[in-house]
């Protein structure tokens, strides 16, 4: 059929001398977006989605992600709030994660995202769809989800924006700033800007409390110094190394990263600082790379 089109937009170009019939009709003239239930295929996709029975974490909070792509509900009177989305084929896990618990995915009414990669935001336009849940994001990941595919200045652009690692485009994203909150029943989720691993890479906190005990819970975006080749991290290392800073002082009581380790016990109060060490380290390693 596309080579038909061809031949039939070069007689109409030869005949009668117009470009317009030729643009209409030439196949591939515009990137078609990805159907929100496509797979998207990596070295480590079939393990990441392995499935994993959901588990409670803290009094309201639940894990309900794969094997190895964090995915947080929280609950509340007024509905649910969801962190990250995992793969586009991580959507069908995460829904039979949330209603093994008793919830419902059409009670979700937020989904936030922490960093626009495939790995974390391709389910996201599919949770979306199956819940009519409003999604959040920073400002520059709200860009990225809007396009399905990582802004140009994201360390891992190129990579990201293969045909086969863009992820359905999210509609309507609303953008949460550095320091506000998300209110939904009792909780008031707060959005902390953490850029580096992406330029909207955010951490988001809350609370979580039963029978007068409080816990303060952290969703830990990712702090990882990767990138494609040729791309220096000496530019915006200030900046990386004040989000590795912000999360070493967050009030943390429970944290989970963005890829649950699993070897760790969540309820941890030494996590968030064990974790921005890391990260400090081998940005630094990164960076003594780039000189
Ligand atoms: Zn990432």
């Amino acid at each position: 059929m596309e080579g038909l089109s061809r031949q039939v937009c070069v007689i109409l170009v030869v005949l009668i001398g117009g470009g317009l019939a030729c643009a209409v009709r030439r196949p591939h003239a515009a990137p078609v977006p990805r159907p929100a239930d496509a797979a998207i295929r990596c070295d480590n996709c079939e393990d990441w989605n392995l499935p994993r029975a959901p588990l409670n974490i803290s009094a309201n909070t639940y894990y309900v992600g794969t094997d190895g792509l964090s995915s947080l509900l929280i609950t509340t009177p007024a509905g649910h709030i969801l962190l990250d989305g995992g793969l586009p084929q991580s959507v069908a896990v995460i829904a039979a994660n949330i209603e093994q618990l008793g919830f419902h995915v059409a009670d979700v009414r937020v989904i936030a995202s922490s960093h626009a990669h495939f790995d974390h935001a391709g389910g996201i336009a599919g949770l979306q769809q199956r819940s009519g849940a409003r999604v959040v994001a920073s400002a520059r990941g709200a860009v990225a989800l809007a396009a399905g595919q990582p802004t140009d200045d994201d360390p891992q652009a190129r990579s990201g924006r293969e045909p086969a690692l863009r992820f359905a485009p999210v509609a309507h994203v609303d953008v949460v700033g550095d320091g506000e909150a998300i209110q939904l029943g009792d909780v008031s989720l707060v959005a902390h800007y953490t850029p580096g691993h992406t330029p909207g890479s955010t951490t988001w906190t809350w609370r979580s409390c039963e029978a007068g005990t409080c816990q303060d819970l952290v969703y830990a975006d990712s702090l990882n110094a990767v990138s494609d080749d040729g791309f220096r991290f000496t530019g915006g290392a200030a900046a990386f190394q004040h989000s590795i800073e912000v999360v070493d002082h967050l009030p943390c009581d429970v944290m989970i990263s963005v890829h649950p380790d699993f070897s760790r016990p969540f309820a941890d109060p030494g996590a968030c600082h064990a974790y921005a060490t890391a990260a400090a380290a081998k940005l630094r390693q990164r960076l003594a790379t780039e000189q």
